[in-house]
């Protein structure tokens, strides 16, 4: 399938000839008109841990009772493949109710997909439930879907209609795809400030946007939203406490969700979505919490996370947690242009070493016994490479891979957090990559709530080795506050690491437009996020060429 040029921006829509086209020669369904499809949509509704059907007909929930907007947390798309995408609401008619509002009973929710904004031109519908069990999420994985093409949709319960979203499927598996947008973001910590930048973002011509994890803090959020100072300082006081149980979690992803600037993103973009340690617990690795509790314990809290990340996040059925675990770690190709191998870095990790403080490496840290990516998922990944043509493989995940010294001295202190932490299984992964010879490794990474331009090298602490590929860190999307261009370490950290090749504080996310010469990064920025309404600039733009890695100023 050629390539039909840049999507269009919501904003932007207007019909062309062709979708008048389509428009005449399909059968006409209304605007507003649903039309129910239970036997295919049964097909499509997840059949895993789900109470048998039919024996329980005074659980199902007249949707017509439904009183109030159950689309309160908006909709989101996620994870497309090239005939495929996977669509995402939860119903909620009072958000900051456990139970959303939605009592015990299961209720139907219809579906559409369609052409065009309108959905003058309907290609597919059906209808799914939604069960309390599942906090009356809605996951629906649509097949049969044309390849590289847009989509909107919307989900539809007794009177109610959801708002609409937009999505796109990839290009055909192993065929030349010409070019890919991509966006990246991490770390939103409600209480830090306004999501300004997921505000601009949702305007931009994005083809997918990579979610690199700590997409909630479990963190308490006081009555004035902390740094957002609302006026009315009349949030609930189930926010203004640590999350520990589902029904914690459940609740601030419905905190999350209340912000409009984040719904905007999610129903104009499909979001591919990683966790890293805030969805559960700061810098947890496996089992071990940061305070030391017993492991069946914290697994139970895990278990709790997971599963609300699961409920909430725009992800298939192969993601659904079994208990503590889960499979996050998956792989997706934007035709032969892009291979995406994304990665769980916090899931399978062996205890951070010397206490989790910056430290300078040794034998705790190097022994070769540890794992930060667990020993499935390394195999898996160098497996994946080996058979990879992609003209670029890229590694969505969440914590610093590069070397990062943070000071001067002939031995600095490195992050027992990041890979930095890890370096036998950080020595694994580089000889697996230079053993598969895959082209144009680019290594996408959230976490350290500042934006980096790196080069990967053979040897991080000889400046002449060579580069093997390259890094970005996506900044934040609101941790860290309005942050600053030049945080307090950039000397230092510039110096040490001569790989380092961009260090800006402020809040953002990275754009990256890939084609068969070139990738070229463009580093976004807000002015501030402690009101709302900040202007985006453009702080620094880098390319990088294909078949010469390493970061060069555009
Ligand atoms: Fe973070
Ligand atoms: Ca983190």
């Amino acid at each position: 399938m050629a390539l039909t040029g840049r999507p269009r921006a919501l904003a932007e829509h207007a019909y062309s000839p062709h979708d008048a086209v389509l428009r005449a020669a399909a059968p006409y369904v209304g605007r507003r008109r649903f039309l129910t499809v239970t036997a295919a949509a049964a097909a499509l509704a997840f059949g895993t841990n789900l109470p048998a059907r039919g024996a329980a007909a005074a659980r199902e929930l007249d949707a017509a009772r439904i009183g109030a907007n159950p689309f309160t947390l908006g909709v989101a798309s996620g994870d497309p493949l090239p005939d495929s995408v996977l669509l995402w609401t939860r119903l909620a008619p009072e958000p900051f109710e456990a139970d959303g509002g939605m009592g015990e009973q299961r209720v139907a929710v219809e579906w559409e997909v369609a052409l065009d904004e309108l959905f003058f031109v309907v290609v597919q519908r059906g209808t799914v439930e939604a069960h309390a069990e599942y906090n009356h999420s809605v996951h629906v994985d649509v097949k049969g879907l044309t390849p590289n093409a847009h989509y909107y949709y919307r989900f539809r319960t007794g009177t109610w209609i959801s708002p609409t979203g937009r999505t796109r499927t990839a290009p055909l598996a192993g065929v030349e795809a010409l070019s890919l947008r991509l966006a990246a973001v991490a770390c939103q910590a409600y209480r830090d400030g306004y999501y300004t930048a997921y505000r601009h973002l949702a305007k931009e011509d994005i083809d997918v946007v990579f979610h690199l994890g700590d997409y909630l803090y479990e963190y308490a959020v006081n009555s004035m939203g902390g740094e957002r100072r609302y006026k009315d300082g009349t949030l609930p006081d189930v926010f203004n406490r640590e999350t520990m149980t589902l029904a914690d979690y459940r609740m601030r992803y419905a905190l999350y969700k209340s912000d409009p600037d984040l719904r905007a993103a999610h129903a104009a973009h499909p979001f591919v979505v990683t966790w890293d340690d805030h969805e559960t617990e700061n810098n947890y690795a496996g089992s071990h919490d940061e305070k030391g509790d017993p492991a069946d314990q914290f697994l139970v809290r895990r278990a709790g996370a997971y599963r609300a990340y699961w409920e909430n996040q725009p992800l298939r059925a192969a993601q659904l947690p079994q208990g503590p675990n889960a499979r996050m770690y998956r792989r997706l190709q934007w035709g032969t242009l892009a291979q995406f191998d994304i990665l769980d870095t916090r899931q399978y990790r062996s205890d951070q070493a010397y206490g989790d403080q910056p430290h300078v490496p040794g034998p705790e840290s190097d022994d070769p016994a540890r794992t930060i990516t667990g020993a499935a998922q390394e195999r898996w990944l160098i497996d994946g490479w080996r058979n990879s043509n992609a003209v670029w493989n890229l590694m969505p995940q969440q914590v610093c891979f590069s070397q990062r010294r943070f000071d001067l001295n002939a031995k600095a202190k490195l992050s027992m957090d990041a890979w930095d932490g890890y370096r036998a299984s950080r020595d694994r992964i580089t000889a697996g990559a230079k053993a598969a010879g895959i082209k144009n490794w680019m290594i996408l990474t959230g976490d350290v709530h500042v934006a980096y331009a790196l080069d990967v090298k053979d040897d991080f602490d000889d400046p002449r080795s060579r580069t093997l590929g390259t890094e970005f860190t996506c900044t934040s999307i609101a941790s860290g506050k309005d942050g600053e261009e030049k945080p307090s370490t950039w000397n230092t950290y510039m110096k040490a690491n001569p790989h380092m090749k961009f260090f800006n504080g402020k809040r953002g996310y990275v754009r990256v437009d890939y084609a068969h010469q070139q990738a070229r990064a463009d580093f976004k920025t807000v002015s501030a996020i402690s009101v709302p309404g900040a202007p985006l600039t453009t702080a620094a733009s880098f390319v990088t060429e294909a078949g010469s890695p390493g970061w060069k100023p555009a």
